[in-house]
């Protein structure tokens, strides 16, 4: 069957990368999380005392140091999933740290920092056979995805889900904190000048607040399914046409 790109957008915490691993692993395709992308540049920042006590981030100074940021996903086959890699160090238990979110939004919004993301992210979807998630896949890093998915779900479902996700690394935070931090994010990364969260004209959205791990995943594979049955059609009728 033909490789697609399959573009996952939408709010912080809807279970994004959830379904995306799920349908990755489904349609033995690679998955990457862009979240965890700028999430590692966060942490890189914050290491490097480029966001001090007050909680400015010095601009100039991550852009400087933008080039010495090498950022790669390796599949680690005991936890059958991807993690993210910092200059080869596995970060993947510190990028989704309360103080790494509580910054990410004002890293992700540098022109520069995001230029350097997208290119990267173009170049590992360049082959196809590829589901990235993100807030802005859809809408600019891949136009012209086969399908996009928009996620959303009620914010109090979120918040909790991510409190949940804290506490299983023995991270406590009040639920109202969690839930502060999403919103906040969530007005940011729409607000943003450069490539803000939005739905994309040609996405089909999902709600999860109400509904399971497995109906999303049948509820997308379904839409995979018709897609590939449209593009059989359509090399079909161009057949026809080049014997005419
Ligand atoms: O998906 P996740 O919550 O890990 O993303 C962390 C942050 O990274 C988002 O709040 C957003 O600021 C930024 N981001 C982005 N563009 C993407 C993916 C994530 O700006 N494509």
């Amino acid at each position: 069957m033909q490789k697609i790109t399959i573009a996952i957008d939408g709010f912080s915490s809807c279970g994004k990368s959830t379904l995306a691993k799920a349908l990755a692993h489904k349609l033995n395709y690679s998955y990457v999380d862009t979240g965890a992308m700028y999430r590692a540049v966060t942490l890189h920042a914050l290491r490097n005392n480029l966001i001090d006590k007050e909680d400015t981030l010095n601009e100039e100074g991550l852009i400087k140091v933008l080039d010495d940021i090498e950022i790669s996903f390796v599949f680690d086959q005991h936890h059958k999933t991807s993690e993210t890699f910092l200059n080869g160090e596995n970060v993947e238990k510190f990028i989704r740290d309360m103080e790494v979110s509580k910054h990410v939004s004002k890293v992700s919004s540098i022109k520069e920092v995001r230029a350097k993301m997208i290119a990267i992210q173009r170049h590992m979807g360049k082959k196809k056979g590829v589901v990235m998630d993100g807030r802005d896949i859809g809408t600019n890093v891949f136009p012209k995805a086969d399908l996009k998915i928009f996620m959303t779900a009620d914010t109090d479902i979120r918040a909790q889900r991510r409190k949940d996700e804290h506490t299983s690394k023995g991270q406590y935070f009040s639920l109202e904190e969690v839930k502060r931090n999403l919103q906040k994010r969530d007005y940011d990364d729409s607000h943003r000048k450069e490539n803000p969260l939005s739905q994309a004209e040609d996405a089909v959205v999902l709600d999860n607040s109400d509904i399971s791990r497995e109906e999303q995943l049948e509820f997308v594979l379904k839409l995979i399914d018709d897609l590939h049955l449209l593009m059989k059609e359509r090399e079909k009728e161009k057949e026809r046409q080049r014997h005419h």
